[in-house]
């Protein structure tokens, strides 16, 4: 065996050490599963093997099923291509739930074998790691806070498929269990003893020990489900107390995902369904809609990009190759604003040392403020201590002197939105930093080729952007400017990977490319809004798309007055080629004459009372009819079409970014829509949508729209091209042959 060990000692305990070589996690894949089969197997035949231990060599125990195995049953094999070909999916079908059915056996085998079994939980045990520990009748973790524990399968698309939607609820109730498995919840070792998924916590140094002595002293080798008499803490499905359970799950779950995601609702039919029947038929059930939900679009797509292209992006994917290795050790910011003071955290974070500039010493003192804070909602959760407070803390220096940043491998300028300010301190830092530093900025709108003209060596200038709040947005949007290095990229990169976020690299446009697209989405909920569409209806659509918010909703977060400036700017900058919009008069109206600007004055689209959730303003509609002449409309178009705008004037938009090259690699055009702003995760991203619907179907329908609503949805030539050729974003531009491809 090369991934496990199997060990038996004097007295008789055997032990199981998953250990994969070459690789930092255990993961089950068809190599280690088939190893283990063998060590469950050769204990549960052993006439003197008295109970089982089963561990892991490494830092974690079992990270899950392998997501690129998983992925790859999904698309059909090692294409990565959205459509699988139809022909083969009934064999598909048939052989993941023979595998998955086999797999549950083993386990039931274990757990029915007559030894007692004892997980020894030394590490992060998530997804099928962790559903070999339900099999098991023990199970002790360690107590370390970092380790995490449950089934957070859902959260890229599929469900447990190792018996966790049979074991967890029948174990600690349908209640407690649904929650943890819908939104792919993890607990630490102490949060999951308190629910009941462990029996102890002991000292990482006293696991093993623990282990056997259950096994010699202990040992009851009969799951709580095969004891006579046993009942489903909480009730039976059909019962008086399990019932409300489900219908109240129900109605939750509908509210929360609109049934866009088939995993949520397949791990809810598998808890209610599994829970009536006898465990091994319910795992039969569970295998049956893990197999169907593993053949959907969705699982599909979502695995895909949250996580295979996600993980391939923060691995540096997409760094140029040929750089050797950069480092940041200093990092200068400009500006301590609320971006400035974002990106100071993550960095001192990551150990880096921050130079933080403004031009009050308050201001700068008030950014590194803002780490303090933070670090103490951290203490008061639990999630650091007071000396990685002070650590953290003594890295950031604010200043208002630029010879401070001396020695600062990159300098990020995050001050007013403004071309003039900008050039000030870009040639300021550049008299300062040495001639192989690299100099970004975090502009939001800003091309970066004109702010380099401002550079001494635009060469090493280049966009790092931010999404904002810093601490909590993934994503960062790498821009390269007509003149960036690729030294300067890669040292961007390197930066990104080392404060631990996920960097896309797009080439210079207005709004680059993730500004460019989400304007597309707050602009179509205001064209309906001019059209005399209830708000009402446009926002429960826009929730209902999968979209974190809705349309009229964000335009008043992201502030009615910026809406405005940008259109005027817009208009200023295309001239004649600016097209007026009925939109264009409710932002004046709104703005200028009633100087309604959003959620930032508590008057915009919305109201929002003092003490109260905030409300659609009431006289907008009648406002809308003012401006535009639309009454409020009493048949409006069906949900589903104004769903479809939604999606699709979004998804057009990318397509047409990668067309013009703004975005070059369909990984960053997927994971940078999900993570950036948002784009409906079920979809897998906007490329990943177009790829699901079908080339031709996407071009007919936007025709369709454009018929109706505009001319902005007529599909780009090279949507029409694919739609002709039968071609998909992932195959045509499949990510090894994808830079520069879509020319
Ligand atoms: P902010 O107004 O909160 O902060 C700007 C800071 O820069 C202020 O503290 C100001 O005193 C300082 N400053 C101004 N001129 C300066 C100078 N000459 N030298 C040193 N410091 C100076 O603004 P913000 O929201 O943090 O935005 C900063 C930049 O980040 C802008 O370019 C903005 O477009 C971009 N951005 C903002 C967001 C967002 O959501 N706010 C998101 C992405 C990018």
């Amino acid at each position: 065996m090369e991934n496990l060990s199997y060990t038996k000692d004097a007295d008789g305990v055997v032990t199981i050490t998953w250990d994969m070589p070459g690789r930092s996690m255990n993961v089950l894949n068809e190599a280690s599963l088939r190893e283990f089969a063998e060590c469950v197997e050769r204990a549960c035949g052993d006439g003197e093997a008295k109970g089982i231990v089963i561990t892991s060599g490494k830092q974690a125990f079992i990270a899950g099923a392998d997501l690129t195995m998983l992925g790859s049953a999904a698309a059909g094999g090692r294409d990565r291509s959205s459509r699988p070909a139809p022909d083969s999916r009934a064999e598909r079908a048939k052989a993941l739930y023979e595998n998955n059915v086999s797999f549950n056996m083993l386990l039931r085998k274990l757990e029915t074998c007559g030894k007692p079994v004892a997980a020894a939980i030394n590490g992060t045990a998530l997804g099928g790691g962790f559903e070999i520990c339900l099999a098991s009748h023990y199970r002790v973790a360690a107590d370390d806070p970092r380790i995490q524990i449950g089934l957070p399968e859902a959260k890229v698309g599929v469900m447990p498929g190792g018996g966790g939607t049979q074991r967890l609820p029948r174990l600690i109730g349908a209640m407690q269990a649904l929650p943890l498995m819908l939104q792919g919840r993890t607990l630490d070792p102490k949060a999951a003893q308190g629910q009941g998924l462990v029996h102890k916590v002991v000292p990482p140094a006293e696991l093993l020990a623990e282990a056997r002595r259950w096994v010699l002293e202990e040992g009851n080798a009969t799951q709580p489900w095969d004891r006579g008499g046993y009942k489903i803490p909480g009730g039976a499905p059909y019962s008086k107390q399990g019932l409300p359970v489900f219908m109240m799950g129900n109605a939750m779950l509908r509210k929360e995902s609109f049934g866009k995601y088939p995993a949520q609702k397949a791990i809810m039919q598998a808890v209610y369904e599994g829970l009536q029947v006898p465990i091994e038929a319910g795992l039969r059930i569970e295998s049956r809609l893990f197999t169907s939900v593993l053949l959907s679009p969705v699982a599909r797509a979502m695995i895909r990009s949250l996580f295979l292209s996600m993980q391939e992006l923060d691995k540096g994917a997409r760094r140029p190759r040929d750089v050797p290795k950069t480092d940041v050790t200093k990092l200068g910011i400009l500006g301590a604003g609320m971006m400035g003071a974002g990106i100071a955290y993550v960095s001192a974070r990551a150990g880096i040392d921050v130079a933080l500039l403004d031009t009050e010493i308050e201001n700068a003192e008030r950014g590194k403020q803002y780490s303090a804070d933070l670090m103490d909602k951290r203490m008061l959760k639990g999630r650091a201590t007071p000396g990685e407070r002070t650590e953290l803390l003594a890295r950031i220096h604010p200043s208002t002197d630029y010879a401070d940043l001396a020695g600062c491998e990159l300098v990020i300028e995050a001050v007013f939105e403004d071309r003039a300010v900008k050039a000030d301190v870009t040639k300021k830092a550049e008299a300062v930093i040495g001639d192989d530093a690299t100099f970004g900025s975090n502009t939001s709108t800003l091309p970066i080729t004109g702010l380099a003209e401002a550079s001494v060596r635009p060469a090493s200038f280049i966009g790092i952007h931010f999404f904002s709040p810093v601490d909590r947005m993934q994503l960062v949007e790498i821009i390269v400017g007509e003149q960036t290095s690729d030294q300067a990229l890669a040292v961007a990169m390197d930066y990104v990977r080392r404060i631990r976020k996920t960097p896309i690299v797009v080439n210079d446009s207005r709004g680059f490319y993730t500004s460019r697209c989400f304007g597309t989405y707050v602009g179509e909920g205001l064209a309906m809004l001019a059209e005399g569409i209830p708000p009402a209806l446009i926002e429960n659509v826009g929730r209902q798309s999968g979209m974190p918010r809705a349309p009229l909703e964000m335009n008043d977060d992201v502030a009615l007055d910026l809406g405005w400036k940008v259109r005027q700017q817009t208009r200023k900058d295309l001239g004649a080629r600016y097209v007026e919009t009925p939109a264009d008069a409710i932002l004046e109206k709104m703005v200028v004459e009633l100087e309604r600007f959003g959620r930032k004055n508590k008057q915009g689209f919305y109201e929002y009372p003092e003490g109260a959730p905030k409300r659609l303003w009431p006289e907008l509609a009648a406002l809308v009819e003012e401006t535009t002449g639309n009454a409020q409309q009493t048949d409006p178009p069906p949900p589903a079409l104004l769903e479809r705008r939604l999606l699709y004037i979004q998804a057009l938009e990318a397509a047409r970014c990668f067309e013009q090259q703004v975005v070059t690699d369909v990984r960053d055009a997927d994971v940078g829509a999900i993570l950036g702003w948002g784009f409906a995760p079920w979809t897998g991203g906007p490329l990943s949508l177009i790829d699901t619907v079908g080339a031709s179907t996407f071009v007919a329908q936007c025709d369709e729209l454009a018929e109706r609503f505009g001319e902005r949805f007529r599909p780009n030539a090279l949507l029409r091209e694919m739609a002709a050729r039968g071609e998909t974003f992932y195959g045509r531009f499949a990510p090894a042959k994808a830079a520069g491809a879509a020319a």
